[in-house]
């Protein structure tokens, strides 16, 4: 039997949630991290915008991809 705690299952990066990953939550901090750094949180279809904006809100550079799919940078918020 298959449970949802399967490690080989990735599952979205959201504490406490345990529905599968559905998209890259791509991002970096740029006070401390260079810009080729890339830094990937996984989400479910329901966290996806709860995460990107957790980032954004820190003014910390975000791209979602779906999952599966990396980037080689995330480029600077344009302002
Ligand atoms: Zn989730």
């Amino acid at each position: 039997m298959i449970g949802l705690d399967d490690p080989a299952v990735p599952t979205c990066s959201r504490a406490g949630c345990r529905l599968p990953a559905a998209w890259n939550i791509n991002w970096r901090n740029p006070r401390i991290h260079t810009p080729d750094r890339v830094k990937v949180w996984l989400a479910c279809d329901e966290h996806r915008d709860y995460l990107h904006d957790y980032l954004a809100t820190r003014d910390f550079p975000v791209v979602v991809t779906q999952f599966g799919v990396a980037v080689d940078r995330v480029p600077e918020v344009a302002r």
